[in-house]
């Protein structure tokens, strides 16, 4: 078992931003994530030769910091600017080039990660030992917690972690759920260029063709579900509610048929609760720090901006 300087949990934006600082830093670090590929919500689908954006969208680039790596990461090929004209406002947007996930991977190639690793027990001594659900153990001096709140609250109860201001700063972040409906389709949907629709009041929050968005070879459709149909539809019969959503979808869908469909349930998707600052640190013997995009924004430059601050802080 190699004992890196900080072992982190989670390979979404934040943990793998504050992995590439660490390192840049001269620090060794290793990220463990229970996904297949490193990511988080910034996730495409395969579906045979087409690809679909089942959690962020797209995303957009406020501040100085998350605009100068975004630059470094368009140079590389990683992100292309996407920005529809119903996001009326004077924020540009930008997209991963083959789907969000190109963002991630471009920061992953760099660093250490281990995926398939869900980590079910922390303990410490002499540093921090992560369990893995797999019977793995990896051990860091210092741990960054980089995961959606509530799953890093049941962590640390399974963990018998009783750290009273650590437990009241993750219980102030509050996600509203997702169902996300991933359909390929025979041909191109009538969604207006550059291929995105948001609702207000509406059983669905969001559709985009992910063919016109320039992601996929072939036409896939994304639906998200308002926060209320989600909320009321997530421990239901999830094809069922899909189901109901691309019936809603039909006039978007122009002469264009839904040939099979999957739907994607998000616990968490944006949150909108947040801890004011960008990370938390415990009070513990050997550092601990909890980050994400529940600390600051909420969002992926949100996420971004938190693995950043950890990354120096650290
Ligand atoms: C449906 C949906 C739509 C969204 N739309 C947008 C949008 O349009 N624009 C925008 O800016 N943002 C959007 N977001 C939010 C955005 O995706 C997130 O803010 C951002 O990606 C969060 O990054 P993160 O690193 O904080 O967390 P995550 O990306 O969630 O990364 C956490 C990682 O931790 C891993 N993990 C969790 N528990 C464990 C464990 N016990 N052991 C090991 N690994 C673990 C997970 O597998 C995950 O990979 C959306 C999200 C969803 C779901």
């Amino acid at each position: 078992m190699t004992n890196p300087d900080v072992l982190i949990i989670g390979s979404g934006l934040a943990g793998l931003t504050a992995a590439t600082i660490l390192t840049e830093k001269g620090k060794s670090a290793i990220v463990l994530d229970k996904g297949r590929g490193p990511g988080g919500r910034m996730s495409t689908r395969r579906m045979g030769e087409a690809r679909c954006d089942h959690g962020a969208q797209y995303f957009s680039t406020k501040t100085a910091d998350f605009q100068n790596f975004i630059k470094k990461a368009e140079a590389a090929g990683a992100v292309k600017n996407w920005t529809p004209a119903h996001l009326d406002d004077d924020h540009s947007r930008w997209v991963g080039a083959n789907g969000m996930n190109s963002l991630p991977k471009f920061l992953a190639k760099n660093l250490t990660v281990k995926t398939s690793q869900r980590v079910v027990r922390l303990e410490q001594n002499n540093g921090w030992i992560a369990y893995t659900e797999s019977g793995d153990q990896f051990s860091g001096k210092a741990l960054v917690i980089a995961i959606p709140a509530p799953q890093a609250l049941d962590l640390l109860k399974n963990s018998g972690l009783d750290l009273p201001e650590s437990l009241a700063a993750l219980r102030q972040i509050e996600y509203y759920p997702c169902l996300a409906v991933l359909a390929r389709l025979d041909r191109a949907s009538a969604l207006p260029a550059p291929g995105s629709l948001a609702f207000e009041n509406h059983e669905i929050a969001w559709m985009a063709d992910n063919f016109q968005k320039g992601i996929s070879p072939e036409p896939t459709l994304t639906i998200h579900a308002s926060p209320a149909f989600s909320q009321a539809h997530l421990d239901g019969d999830l094809q069922a509610a899909g189901a109901k959503l691309l019936e809603l979808a039909k006039p978007q869908l122009g002469d264009a048929e839904v040939l099979d469909f999957q739907v994607h349930r998000w616990r968490y998707s944006l949150p909108y609760q947040r801890f004011p600052e960008p990370f938390f640190k415990a009070e513990t013997e050997f550092p601990m720090l909890f980050g994400g995009d529940g600390f600051g924004m909420g969002n992926v430059e949100g996420a971004f901006l938190s693995g950043l601050a950890i990354g120096k802080a650290v």
